[in-house]
């Protein structure tokens, strides 16, 4: 689908002091391994979608009142809802100063593929005129050589996108392009905002009128009424209403601007071409795929503006201690990108050496739950010296396809995306290493699959601490009643996961290996002490949603809510981090 929007012609001055003082942010050290490849593959959850919001608000955790068991629909089953990962929601993009600006978004999408496979788009900017492509699916659903060809110019931003879902979803596809008395403005934008709801109130009872069910639309209304001069204040004011995550990127008629939340919690980083074009993305993986040499991280806080007459760095109000995401490195990056200034596949190496040293058990094999866990687990093998073997192979033709089981088979839908590998396993004590539990349904069908293929004895080890607390970040974690180590001990996971021993990483040996970056990620599914609080009994997040609230109240739109914490009204929006 495309859409054209013609902007008005105006030209913008640049900003001018204090506002556009240059930033004094510390670089980091590029601590950047040699690449390895990872095939993409994320979950799809269609559960998720059917949640109600009454589900979301009423059950309250370690109620005991959630089913323990299988968790799969053996007659209905998306089976990639067995996977049972936290989801990404989604990754950005954005060139300066390319010709083919929309085409190197366009395999910078591929590239973050495994951030969002559920809808992307790109908006492109020529002659102050914007083009915009937007679709659901994969990025090479969406686009195709006319389609890129509709995108003309050398400015452009693109978005992939996890979890849309109902007669809603093209719209909440981004990048979003609005226009207002000045001109047009497009936006992607990765990350969930806390204050969303309170936000939306205000801006309908002012007038504005949403189009989507999307907390993105709310900062193109925030730009809109803004009373700042010039646009890059209008940006600036717009994110200091803001709570939560966002790492976005602007277009406006000729200008790049990309934004990062004064605490960090999703990556963006920054690089460049040999011909000078500016490129931002989410991961450095989108770099490395378009030639571009990365240069530095954006950091918290910091809007970072590429026009013709260069780059400049604004600082947002109230920027504090970063509180960045450390799922990325657990999870949901690549293992060839480079996060916050640190090598993924560094860190994943060192959570399995940590695992084999603190909780080592006697065993003849390692294995890995692939993807997302093969790194740890050459960790664990090397420091346990130990072999590590590929005792479990992932199938990576499995789309997203509705499966309708004309017999019920056990364990079926993780059968369909890992298989044992028998000679690995017949007779052996097993260590399988995997990057975190979230429901605990798809461990014990692992756990089941490597004792059937013969294994003596199953250890489970993850390379996370236990989750216990939902994400408001932009992470669609469960709800926490869902999350088994909310409910559970070790002990009682282990039992109902059926392995012969488990061990999670240590949350203390996490910090510790960050060394004096510790205090610069958000650990709050593993604590549950919030950067920043939602002042909302619910929170929207980006999961999935079946109902855009187009047709009624903003409470009416189900799914996609979760509980906030309790919090005391005349308390500090930020609560610092234990430790
Ligand atoms: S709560 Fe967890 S998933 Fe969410 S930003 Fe913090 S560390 Fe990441």
């Amino acid at each position: 689908m495309a859409a054209t929007a013609i902007a008005n012609v105006s030209s913008l001055s640049k900003p001018s002091s204090p506002s556009t003082s240059k930033c004094p942010f510390p670089q980091k050290p590029n601590l950047f391994l040699p690449p390895t490849s990872k095939p993409l593959h994320k979950p799809f959850s269609a559960a998720a979608a059917a949640r109600s919001l009454s589900r979301a608000i009423s059950a309250s955790p370690r109620s005991g009142d959630f089913p323990v068991g299988d968790g799969a629909d053996d007659d209905h089953c998306y089976y990639d809802e067995l996977d049972d990962k936290p989801r990404e929601e989604c990754g950005v993009v954005g060139v300066y100063g390319d010709p083919e600006a929309s085409r190197l978004c366009y395999l910078g999408l591929h590239a973050l593929q495994h951030r969002g496979q559920e809808g992307a788009g790109i908006v492109a900017v020529k002659d102050k005129v914007f083009q915009s492509v937007t679709g659901v699916g994969l990025v090479t659903d969406v686009f195709n050589e006319s389609k890129i060809n509709q995108l003309p110019g050398d400015l452009a931003i693109g978005h992939v996108r996890y979890s849309t879902a109902g007669a809603s979803m093209l719209k909440n596809v981004q990048p979003f392009v609005a226009g207002y008395r000045f001109g047009f403005v497009g936006v992607a934008h990765n990350g969930n905002l806390v204050n969303y709801r309170k936000l939306r109130a205000e801006l309908e009872d002012s007038g504005s009128i949403f189009n989507t069910s999307s907390d993105t639309e709310a900062v193109l209304h925030l730009i809109a009424i803004s009373k700042a001069r010039p646009f890059i204040a209008r940006i600036v004011d717009a994110c200091e209403k803001l709570e939560g995550a966002y790492s976005m990127v602007f277009v406006t008629e000729d200008k790049l601007v990309a934004v990062r939340d004064p605490y960090g919690f999703r990556p963006l980083v920054m690089g460049r071409k040999s011909n000078g074009a500016v490129v931002f993305a989410s991961e450095t993986c989108a770099l490395d795929l378009i030639d571009a040499t990365y240069e530095r991280e954006v950091n918290p806080g910091e809007v970072v503006v590429v026009d013709h007459e260069g780059i400049t760095s604004l600082c947002l109000l109230g920027h504090r201690e970063p509180k960045q995401c450390i799922f990325e490195h657990i999870y949901f990056s690549l293992p060839q990108s480079v996060v916050y200034g640190r090598s993924v596949y560094e860190s994943r190496r060192q959570f399995g050496e940590i695992l084999a040293t603190e909780s080592g058990v006697d065993c003849d094999v390692v294995i890995a739950v692939p993807d997302s866990g093969v790194v740890a687990a050459l960790g664990y093998a090397a420091k346990a010296g130990v072999p590590f073997q590929q005792g479990l192979i992932r199938s990576h033709y499995v789309g997203r396809t509705f499966i309708e089981p004309s017999q019920k088979i056990r364990d079926f839908g993780v059968k369909l995306k890992l298989s044992p590998v028998k000679q690995i396993l017949e007779g052996k004590r097993v260590v399988v290493v995997d990057d975190s539990i979230v429901r605990g349904t798809t461990s014990s069908k692992i756990v089941r699959m490597l004792k059937e293929a013969g294994a003596k004895e199953v250890h489970m080890r993850i390379a996370s601490p236990p989750m216990i607390a939902s994400c408001y970040y932009g992470v669609d974690t469960a709800s926490p009643e869902e999350l088994i180590s909310n409910r559970m001990s070790v002990e009682e996971i282990r039992d109902y996961i059926g392995c012969d021993s488990l061990a999670f990483l240590e949350f203390d040996s996490l910090k510790k290996m960050l060394g004096q970056d510790s205090p610069d990620f958000c650990y709050a599914c593993f604590s549950g002490n919030y950067p920043v609080l939602p002042k909302e009994v619910i929170v929207k997040r980006v999961g999935d949603f079946v109902d855009d609230g187009l047709s009624g109240s903003i409470d009416s739109i189900q799914g996609g809510w979760v509980q906030g914490p309790p919090v005391d009204d005349d308390s500090e929006l930020v609560a610092p981090l234990a430790g």
